[in-house]
């Protein structure tokens, strides 16, 4: 019974909120603008789990005390739905990775939505999408003209049941997340950009940047 009570409030507030467009931003409003941008969210399981939440619910809270500051904020959001867990997730249940993705999707902005939080999703992006990926494809070739991606030989964690690569995340104990075989550790020809071409101007710049020392050390290490 007060469950019930408690969805018909949210379904309630919700539509209301849509149909004011409460969170939708009107860049020619005057006054401070403010952008608040989080890294975006990874459509690699079926649903949204706590660790997303428990990230965004402070950038969430922040925007809604500067919103009340008088400020004109922009919250949108993404998702960062190419590579390395759409291909794993392909394998894993052999759902086509377009499929599968945009289901995650779809799900994952529903539960976002329920959830209440402030995103702007006429804004809304995802890095699988050819109008947007069509960018990173320019700059990818960009960096390629300059001679600043080049090609090499270089090791990788290799799953030879999986028959794929892994980020070091997915390798625990030197054996794979998922199926537990031991890795290989095989050298196979890669992409690789050249930042070591900036190191020292990256060094030079990094003490006016308004960063903790520890990230800073991080950076420069
Ligand atoms: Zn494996």
């Amino acid at each position: 019974m007060l469950a019930n009570y408690g969805k018909k409030t949210d379904e309630k507030w919700q539509k209301k909120w849509d149909d004011t467009k409460l969170y939708s931003v009107d860049f020619n409003r005057p006054g401070d603008k403010l952008y608040l941008l989080e890294m975006f969210s990874y459509p690699s399981g079926y649903t949204l789990h706590m660790g997303h939440w428990w990230n965004y619910s402070l950038a969430d809270s922040w925007g809604r005390m500067k919103t009340m500051q008088g400020f004109n904020v922009f919250h949108p959001m993404g998702f960062d739905a190419f590579g390395l867990p759409a291909e794993n997730f392909a394998i894993k249940t052999g759902v086509h990775p377009k499929d599968s993705t945009e289901g995650n999707i779809a799900t994952m902005e529903r539960q976002l939505r329920e959830i209440g939080c402030t995103y702007d999703w006429k804004h809304e992006l995802s890095t699988c999408d050819p109008d947007y990926y069509k960018w990173t494809q320019w700059l990818f070739l960009k960096l390629y003209e300059n001679g600043l991606a080049y090609q090499k030989e270089a090791p990788v964690n290799w799953c030879p049941t999986c028959m794929t690569v892994l980020a070091n995340e997915q390798v625990v104990d030197g054996e794979c997340e998922r199926c537990g075989h031991e890795i290989v550790h095989k050298k196979m020809k890669q992409w690789f950009f050249k930042i070591t071409a900036y190191a020292e101007e990256l060094l030079n710049r990094l003490p006016s940047i308004d960063w903790p020392e520890k990230t800073k050390r991080i950076q420069e290490n």
